[in-house]
């Protein structure tokens, strides 16, 4: 199975100046000239894919074991949350239910926090959990959280990029022989969307770390539901940090293979 040294190798291999892999490979006369970079990306690529599988099966049946038992404080995801936005002084965010599973979110644009029907309705750990973190980001949205607002002041930048992103690639890679510069503006946009889906990664963790300490302080779970909820929260937040690793390998293959034209 690829580590993560093993994806983040490539960035080294691409980027030597700056590489502390090279400083290591130099000071111990290792010759990393021979690395194909595609080819590592795309071994990367395939077994972050492959991970992504099984945390999404794990992450269901997590949550479907942790909807089977009721919480001991008998509110519902819907009440959670009611209660987590008042506890804040935050009075100008509506909840309101959505359908489809794991379908839950905050919209920042009309400051609603979207639950799913069974996190709506639910009263267990798993819609416990999935509440409070919703809850989490109209917290981080009140407070101004950095992350939040660049991933926000991306959002219509990246909706639009990953409209046309992959038509521009594919034109990049059928003229790649005749210019570079389609392909170079795809992997420029690539690139846009690499870095969302990292800059996604302490807002969801932040607001799993605002919904955990709140439910706990505020006892609306006992130590067993606490864990339970911690451990769903971070099955969530794994398929955030697949999603950006994998974005990662995608960008770095589509690097080396602008490399490889050049050559
Ligand atoms: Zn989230």
């Amino acid at each position: 199975m690829m580590s993560v040294s093993n994806i983040f190798l490539p960035i080294a291999v691409s980027y030597p100046q700056a590489s502390a892999l090279v400083v290591f490979a130099n000071t111990f006369s290792i010759d990393l000239s021979h690395i194909n970079v595609y080819a590592l990306a795309q071994y990367a690529s395939i077994a972050i894919c492959l991970l992504s599988f099984l945390v999404q099966s794990l992450l269901h049946h997590k949550m479907n074991r942790f909807a089977a038992t009721p919480l001991t404080s008998g509110l519902t995801g819907a009440q959670i949350a009611k209660k987590m936005l008042q506890h804040h002084g935050i009075h100008d965010v509506t909840i309101t239910h959505t359908s489809g599973k794991l379908t839950d979110h905050y919209n920042p644009l009309n400051k609603s926090v979207n639950l799913s029907e069974e996190v709506y309705h639910g009263c267990h750990t798993a819609a416990a959990a999935v509440a409070a973190h919703e809850c989490g980001h109209a917290v981080q949205h009140a407070h101004g959280y950095a992350f939040l607002q660049m991933r926000s002041a991306l959002v219509p930048i990246v909706s639009f990029t990953s409209r046309y992103m992959i038509f521009i690639i594919m034109l990049g890679i059928f003229a790649m022989h005749t210019t570079p510069v389609p392909l170079e503006i795809g992997v420029g946009l690539f690139a846009m969307t690499t870095l969302f889906s990292f800059i996604t990664l302490p807002v969801e963790f932040d607001a799993s770390s605002r919904a955990l300490a709140w439910i706990d302080r505020q006892g609306i779970v006992s130590i067993s539901e606490y864990k339970q909820a911690k451990s769903a929260l971070w099955w969530a937040a794994m398929t955030y940090v697949l999603a950006a690793l994998g974005s990662l390998a995608e960008l770095l293959r589509l690097v080396a293979l602008l490399n490889r034209r050049r050559d």
